[in-house]
């Protein structure tokens, strides 16, 4: 017998190869919630408050007593190895299970979609770029239309209010819709053709919460502060305790919830149409406008301003043409 020639190995991708998740069973039945980190790479906050209170599972500090939970601190694997919101697309878009993935999201999509559907409730923890106050996202009204049909609207609202946001957005997925809708009509978008595919179906629109809510559960996505903000890893932690304390799950006292909320409902969408369009000034979500203010100039310099009293959110100054500039908010009556 010969020695067989030593050859290299092969070259061992650097890239994730897996998903972690931690689950508690609780010995007495309930819900199943499931709790998610840095769906967006940069967006640590979840992810620390998660490491956290492993810790205190462990120690015993706290006991997961009836349902299960389960915890996964880092759903997007690449995007935090890169640091960076995205790995190769963004995850929270068009979650949808994938016979033939194209990308790194797509795979992740196929373990965290029956990781989904074998939940009740998602509670979804992000951070922002921008300073602020935390802001809770939550979905429809109950309906059995044909985009978002959905009937759990009063448990999410209540899993919403328990965050301890004061600040309630809702309306994302019908707006997102509009704006597809108008850009399927005419086309501006560049870059490639799979991008283009992705901004003009109103799949794309779809993340975590509205998959969750698509698949009988339902969920909200938590923006719980600016991303380097130690303060974020509180209110992500405080979340994470008052929905086990909400759901019954562990005996957790609750804590007071703002009484001064407010709910924002996004009613438009405006798109980037060229690298030369810009903003007036320097948005920061849920900046006030008044109906006729100037919020931006067109490379063409037409004037882009307010239809109506309301808030500029998500603004994006370097948005892709084609894709969302800023998003337009009213106060719930
Ligand atoms: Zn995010």
């Amino acid at each position: 017998m010969t020695d067989k020639p030593k050859v290299e190995a092969p070259a061992v991708s650097q890239r994730p190869t897996h998903l972690h998740t931690h689950t508690f069973h609780g010995l007495a039945p309930g819900p199943k919630l499931l709790v998610l980190g840095a769906v967006h790479g940069n967006e640590v906050c979840g992810a620390k408050a998660i490491t956290q209170l492993l810790q205190d599972i462990d120690s015993g500090q706290l006991n997961i007593e009836r349902g299960s939970v389960t915890f996964v601190p880092v759903t997007n694997p690449l995007a935090h190895q890169l640091q960076l919101r995205i790995g190769d697309r963004n995850l929270n878009r068009n979650m949808a299970p994938s016979a033939i993935p194209q990308d790194f999201e797509d795979r992740i999509a196929n373990v965290l979609c029956p990781l989904l559907d074998a939940h009740d409730v998602l509670l979804d923890l992000h951070s922002f770029h921008t300073g602020g106050a935390p802001f809770v996202m939550i979905g429809p009204q109950d309906n059995s239309g044909t985009l978002e049909p959905f009937t759990h609207a009063e448990a999410e609202m209540r899993l919403a209010v328990c965050t301890g946001a004061p600040r309630i957005v809702e309306g994302w997925l019908d707006t997102y819709a509009r704006g597809v809708s108008r850009r399927a009509a005419a086309p501006t978008a560049t870059g490639t053709a799979r991008a283009q595919t992705l901004v003009t179906n109103p799949n794309y629109g779809v993340g975590t919460t509205e998959y969750m809510r698509s698949r009988g559960g339902y969920g909200v996505t938590l923006e719980c502060g600016q991303h380097d903000d130690p303060q974020a890893v509180q209110v992500a932690r405080r979340a994470i305790l008052q929905t086990l304390a909400l759901l019954d799950m562990a005996s957790v006292p609750p804590e007071p919830v703002p009484a001064d909320r407010e709910i924002l409902r996004l009613v438009d969408v405006t798109d980037r149409e060229h690298a030369g369009d810009s903003f007036s000034r320097e948005w920061r979500s849920f900046d006030a406008v008044k109906a006729g203010e100037l919020i931006g100039v067109r490379h063409s310099g037409f004037q882009v301003k307010a239809p109506h009293d309301g808030f500029v959110v998500f603004p994006n100054p370097r948005a892709e043409p084609g894709q969302e500039w800023f998003y337009m908010a009213r106060r719930r009556p």
